[in-house]
């Protein structure tokens, strides 16, 4: 008997992948876990039945969201990420000479599951690694720390849960005043032709940043296989950069970086 994993998260839009086997189905307090190996992109992490992370294509994602903005930013030393529980955000930023990652996750089971069942993926044991459990949203609130770079690595806006306090005004505020003078925020934005009025929206709301520019980059298990990134920066504007790294990459490069800020006319129109 076949058995296939169906997405539904983009409206009269479904996803399917054939499930070679699932390796863990559960709930923690807050979302809906679930692990599957499929033929095509290996194992995925599913989160409330979307998927967030696959083995075959997660460097595509995290190289995209961590590499702009690290290049951008002249000397990142203290990062900030929020979410980012499967560990791929934190393992490329850790890849720069950084002093310091502080990453916030709500859900210790994801963490805790994403370090049995991807261990390829996080650098857990990185001494300039600080994880704490906990909302965000909070977290940002409360701390008086100040970083150079806050990378939103959440599950998506849905309406009413755990993520979608992160993609308000109130959080892209604080957000601005924990950035130093020239600090950098980036977000992972949506996909944008199937999401447009959303990510709109969310523009709008990074409204504080002097500096906005949406980028994109290919996710093939995201809907409709491309995916959109923002940067709202101080200071620095990331699409007049890009630079080569001292150390290998699969996706981003200084050519790749130029590229993906240059939007296809029907993007332009809504974001330049
Ligand atoms: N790379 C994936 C993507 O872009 O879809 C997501 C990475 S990671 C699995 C997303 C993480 O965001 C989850 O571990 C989830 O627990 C976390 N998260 C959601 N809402 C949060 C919040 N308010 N504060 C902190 N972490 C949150």
């Amino acid at each position: 008997m076949e058995l296939w994993y169906v997405q539904n998260y983009i409206e009269n839009y479904q996803m399917a992948l054939k499930v070679k086997e699932t390796l863990f189905v559960g709930r923690t307090k807050l979302q809906e876990i679930a692990i599957i190996d499929t033929y095509l992109y290996g194992r995925v992490l599913l989160l409330d039945g979307i998927v967030q992370t696959t083995e075959k294509d997660e460097f595509m994602y995290h190289e995209m969201l961590v590499h702009p903005a690290m290049v951008t930013h002249p000397h990142p030393r203290k990062v900030f990420i929020v979410g980012g529980g499967d560990g791929g955000a934190a393992r490329e930023v850790l890849k720069h000479p950084v002093e310091e990652v502080v990453l916030v996750d709500i859900d210790e089971g994801v963490i805790e599951l994403c370090q049995k069942y991807f261990p390829q993926l996080g650098r857990w044991d990185d001494p300039r690694l600080r994880v704490y459990i906990g909302d965000a949203a909070e977290y940002i609130a409360e701390t008086r720390e100040t970083f150079d770079v806050i990378i939103m690595d959440s599950t998506d806006p849905i309406p009413r849960g755990v993520a979608e306090p992160l993609f308000s005004q109130e959080f892209y505020r604080r957000a601005y005043d924990r950035l130093s003078p020239d600090g950098i925020l980036v977000s992972q934005m949506e996909p944008p032709f199937f999401e447009a009025e959303r990510v709109k929206k969310l523009w709008k709301h990074l409204g504080v940043f002097p500096i906005l520019r949406l980028y994109w980059g290919l996710v093939p298990t995201y809907p409709g296989g491309v995916w959109s990134y923002v940067i709202a920066s101080k200071k620095y504007d990331p699409s007049q950069g890009g630079k080569d790294l001292p150390f290998p990459t699969r996706y981003y490069s200084s050519r790749i970086h130029q590229a993906a800020f240059v939007l296809p006319v029907f993007l332009e129109e809504m974001f330049q």
